[in-house]
């Protein structure tokens, strides 16, 4: 029997990236995905693929900024498998600009899509999860839950806030067997980062190569990139865990950028 034959997760913004690698991968142990996505069209081009080898996946349009959006889109996720036992809130963009210039809109959208559709979708499954007596909410933090960097006000701002809703959901969720946790991946070579090199390039002053070099990897423990299957080999660990032995924790996979 696979570790999650019979689950069904929610993860957000995996139409692409990190979170599609944590779909797929949450199929390939039995679990129903349901890749929740402000992209429609790429969340059922991921549904497809998972179909060909896991379980009945299912793809639902998500803004997780959206209220209604987001009860919406997790009952359609309970009306269809009948549960929902794993969250991964995953959705996330990243705007780099210093702090002195730092447009007002652009941190509000970027906190918006972090902490509000962290909370929003986290309170939309809860409902279920309380019911059902059992569930694991995972939130995808980031290195920049523990530290800073130049440039990104906004983005450790709100991945710090995870490590704090994360830690009153292992409070109150631990009388309903819920658990929350964080994992804090480094630097991932996905669209959210190849991004970023250009930018930080132009406001660093200096090349894309130096970016990656020695602005990225440059505190690793071998120069490399987290993988996205590193990252869903760990969110998976805590959705899978079995007892609040786990919970209220956060777990750093960064080559040892981040040593706690
Ligand atoms: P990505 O750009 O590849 O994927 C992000 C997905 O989120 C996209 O499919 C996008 O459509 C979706 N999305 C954006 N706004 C949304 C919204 N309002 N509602 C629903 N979906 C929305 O990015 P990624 O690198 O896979 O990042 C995923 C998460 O991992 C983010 O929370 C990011 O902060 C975090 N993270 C990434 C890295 C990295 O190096 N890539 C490192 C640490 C943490």
């Amino acid at each position: 029997m696979a570790r999650f034959d019979g689950k069904v997760g929610i993860i957000t913004g995996a139409a692409s990236g990190i979170g599609r690698a944590i779909a797929e991968q949450f199929a390939r142990e039995g679990g129903h995905a349901v890749i929740a996505d402000l992209d429609l069209d790429a969340a059922r081009k991921t549904a497809s693929a998972i179909a060909t080898f896991g379980p009945a996946p299912l793809a639902v349009s998500m803004d997780v900024t959206d209220e209604q959006h987001v009860e919406d889109g997790v009952a359609a996720a309970a009306e269809r498998f009948g549960r929902i036992d794993v969250l991964v809130s995953n959705a996330g963009i990243q705007i780099v600009r210093p702090l002195a210039e730092f447009p007002f809109s652009d941190w509000k959208k970027l906190l918006s899509i972090h902490l509000d559709g962290a909370f929003l979708t986290t309170r939309a499954c809860l409902k279920y999860m309380y019911a059902q007596k059992s569930g694991s909410v995972v939130y995808i933090g980031s290195v920049h839950s523990k530290e800073a960097s130049k440039l990104k006000a906004p983005y450790v701002t709100a991945k710090h806030g995870l490590i704090g809703l994360c830690k009153v959901l292992a409070k109150e969720g631990a009388e309903h067997n819920v658990r929350a946790n964080v994992v804090c991946p480094g630097f991932v070579r996905t669209p959210l980062v190849e991004k970023q090199i250009p930018e930080q390039a132009k406001e660093l002053g200096i090349s894309e190569d130096d970016v990656v070099r020695n602005v990225m990897l440059k505190d690793t423990v071998d120069g490399e990139f987290t993988t996205v299957e590193d990252v869903a080999a760990a969110v998976l660990h805590f959705a899978g865990f079995p007892s609040n032995a786990l919970t209220g924790q956060s777990m750093v996979v960064s080559h040892g950028w981040f040593m706690q």
